[in-house]
């Protein structure tokens, strides 16, 4: 259940409510919100004149719903924002793996007029023996791109070592896969004061990966976005299996803006282009593909980048599918 306090209640009147119900205090624009389990129905009758509203839930996808708040939530990346009638293509290498090869990055987004970069720094590889990503000298080339050419920039945190760099450093935090139900990592995104990019573990079922947001949004930061990046089933022939049918229950039952991200389902880049093409036709907030000078030397996730040119190809093709859905890319 989600409660909405009055707004003349002391603290020790809100404090006193949150134990009652067993609830996480949630501050929400100025209104001070009590979420407790989906479990709480009903409200006891002597405490009504304390309570502005409440709503009651089938399940723990409370925050994120769209029964409580009904449309997209306005998340900033840069200067573009969810929930309104544009979409943005995130792109960049997996990986930060020189300068020279993330200033060929930058060309690339000025050249197409995007305003977003997404590479990784720490790097969760399968095997201890892959390249593990540049670290804080990574996190430093992409400051310098946004220093450089105003571009907002989107990175992931592997694991709780390095989430205090990591936040300080991007526009937006990217939480991968591997990530996502790591506790440490939600609630410093919780406390955190920049949007987080939630990507959906590949065993994980729709309802898992909304809890996860709700650690976040529960947390205190209002500003999550979720990923579909591919779940894995009985086909092995592409590395993952979209979840378009997955997308379109959270577009209807959630207030969370949807990045979709076919790099990583694919698995290889014969495939991307189509897929982003149907991600785009999803009418989603946004695609995050990744590209890279050469994929052939690219230190991670080589198979699946998409050089230069192809990526060009691509947007030019994106541009109308993305008007005929009612949005403009950014
Ligand atoms: C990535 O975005 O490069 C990445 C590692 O993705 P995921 O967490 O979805 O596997
Ligand atoms: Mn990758």
């Amino acid at each position: 259940m989600i409660i909405e306090v009055k707004r003349n209640l002391s603290e020790n009147e809100i404090n006193a409510l949150a134990e009652k119900y067993n609830a996480i205090i949630v501050t929400d624009r100025n209104r001070n919100l009590l979420v407790s389990s989906s479990s709480l129905k009903e409200i006891e009758e002597t405490g009504y004149e304390q309570i502005e509203q409440h709503w009651v839930f089938d399940n723990d996808m409370q925050l994120s719903s769209r029964k409580f708040m009904p449309q997209t939530r306005n998340v900033n990346i840069g200067s573009f924002t969810t929930g309104k009638d544009e979409s943005i293509v995130i792109i960049g290498p997996c990986s930060v793996e020189s300068e020279e090869q993330i200033e060929q990055t930058a060309a690339l987004i000025k050249e197409n007029g995007l305003t977003s970069l997404r590479a990784g720094c720490f790097k969760p590889r399968t095997s201890p023996y892959s390249f593990q990503g540049m670290g804080i000298d990574g996190l430093k080339l992409l400051a310098k791109m946004r220093e450089k050419y105003g571009f907002s920039i989107v990175t992931e945190v592997r694991d709780s070592t390095h989430v205090d760099a990591v936040i300080e450093y991007a526009d937006v935090v990217q939480v991968g896969a591997k990530a996502m139900y790591d506790h440490g990592i939600l609630r410093a995104c919780g406390k955190a004061r920049k949007p987080i990019l939630l990507k959906r573990g590949f065993g994980t079922t729709l309802q898992e990966f909304v809890q996860s947001a709700e650690f976040i949004l529960s947390g205190g930061n209002a500003n999550v976005m979720l990923c579909e990046r591919g779940i894995r089933t009985f086909e092995t022939k592409s590395r993952f299996t979209l979840d378009l049918c997955g997308v379109a229950y959270l577009k209807e039952n959630t207030n969370l803006p949807i990045i979709l991200d076919p790099s990583h389902a694919m698995g290889y880049a014969y495939g991307v282009p189509d897929l982003a093409r149907a991600c785009m036709a999803m009418n989603v907030d946004g695609l995050l593909i990744e590209v890279h000078p050469d994929p052939s030397v690219a230190k991670s996730d080589a198979s699946q980048q998409l050089n230069h040119t192809q990526f060009n190809e691509l947007i030019q093709s994106l541009h109308p599918i993305a008007k005929a859905v009612g949005r403009n890319i950014v």
